[in-house]
């Protein structure tokens, strides 16, 4: 999933002609197979998020908003209704995700008009390649996850409360501000876990589509029904991280289940968003190929063979920092077989110069995209349709 890459505030002030990429993880070295690698892989530890119990601010901030998805319990207990955690907070205790509190009875979001990263990105980090390819996203995130992962590429903000990472105050109505004045096609929420802080996603996608701008949620797809139905009507495009496609292993790596990850897939899919699907490659735990072409037999029954499907490959991060690069050659593997199975654009993530960060007609089979990192090269795509052939490309492209 994306990384962020944060601006200061005066970079943000004067970003207005800067396009913000970042170069491709350096590779690094293989190191061998830990005797961490072994127990994480091997054992049957699960992660498990826990609420913090009288840990939350005594008083709501600038920052606060009553949350839109909650039920009151008994003794002043509330139950938080966003994600599949439902976490029953008493007064004083914190969410899981660190963003939700009870005071009082009353769950409030404490992570509302204080994204701690505010960037201009390509859509192509995002990843998303069937989306208006070459544009900017104003991208925000504030602080706070409902998972754990062991790998998470963005734990400075992920595991961190809002009220300690207090560097904009940008609320609905500044962020489409600044996403208009930067020329940006959409706004995406991302880098954290967005539905964290979905009431300040919400209101302001709600705004920004007034507007007709566009929004993106980059997301781990670990929401309730309810909460996603809603987002559906305001968001544009999505890509979600399918962890893996083992519920053992999403308890292991990353503290949630697949069930419900599957679950937002048939969402997305019943209310025709535009969505792509990134599966992240890691040595021992996700790099099984009977696990992956079981995803790609769901994907093709449920979702159909149009949403394109990304590959990333692993470079060693936070809590999995021993355990070695995946192999290029199995990324280049997966692609194969994805693609012969039938899932029409199947791309890989984090290797430059691979041929599978370019897009190819499923028909005719030219080149229809080709991508050097972020930037577009050439593009063959007119009114939706492939130059050579005619045939319809799925995607949301620029007119
Ligand atoms: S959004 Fe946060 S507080 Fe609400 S259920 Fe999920 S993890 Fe818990």
């Amino acid at each position: 999933m994306d990384k962020m890459n944060s601006l200061t505030r005066r970079q943000l002030l004067i970003y207005g002609s800067a396009f913000i990429g970042s170069a491709f993880i350096s590779p690094c070295l293989s190191r061998g197979l830990s005797q961490e690698f072994l127990n994480n892989t091997k054992g049957n530890n699960t992660i498990k998020g826990n609420v913090f119990l009288n840990d939350g601010p005594l008083k709501l901030w600038k920052w606060s908003k009553k949350a839109y998805y909650f039920k009151k319990l008994k003794n002043k207990k509330i139950m938080c209704t966003t994600c599949p955690n439902t976490c029953v907070l008493g007064p004083g205790d914190r969410g899981i995700c660190r963003s939700k509190i009870n005071i009082n009875g009353i769950a409030y979001t404490i992570a509302y008009g204080n994204p701690c990263s505010v960037n201009i990105d390509p859509v192509e980090k995002k990843p998303l390649f069937h989306y208006m390819p070459g544009s900017k996203i104003f991208s925000i995130a504030a602080a706070g996850c409902n998972f754990r992962c062991l790998n998470c590429q963005n734990w400075e903000i992920s595991q961190k409360n809002p009220e300690d990472l207090k560097f904009y105050d940008l609320f609905p109505e500044d962020i489409l501000k600044q996403a208009v004045l930067s020329k940006s096609a959409a706004i995406a929420y991302t880098y954290s876990e967005p539905t964290t802080f979905y009431e300040y996603m919400a209101d302001t996608a709600a705004y920004a589509k007034s507007k007709g701008l566009g929004n993106l949620w980059i997301s781990n797809g670990y929401i309730n029904q309810k909460p996603l139905e809603n987002l559906c009507n305001l968001i544009n495009g999505a890509n979600v991280n399918l962890k893996s496609f083992s519920n053992e292993i999403y308890k292991k790596l990353n503290g949630g289940r697949l069930k419900p990850v599957l679950k937002t897939f048939k969402t997305l899919y019943r209310k025709k968003v535009h969505f792509e699907i990134t599966n992240l490659v890691i040595p021992g735990y996700t790099d099984d190929e009977k696990m992956m072409k079981k995803m790609c037999t769901w994907i093709l029954d449920f979702l159909g063979p149009d949403h394109p499907l990304h590959f990333l490959r692993f470079f060693p991060k936070y809590k999995l920092k021993r355990i070695p690069p995946t192999p290029v050659s199995l990324i280049t593997r997966f692609r194969k077989i994805a693609l012969d199975m039938g899932i029409r654009y199947v791309y890989v993530g984090n290797i430059p110069n691979h041929e599978g960060n370019n897009t190819f007609c499923h028909s005719c089979g030219k080149l229809l995209i080709k991508r050097h990192g972020y930037n577009i090269v050439k593009i063959e795509i007119k009114n939706s349709k492939c130059s050579f052939c005619d045939s319809k490309i799925p995607g949301v492209w620029n007119s």
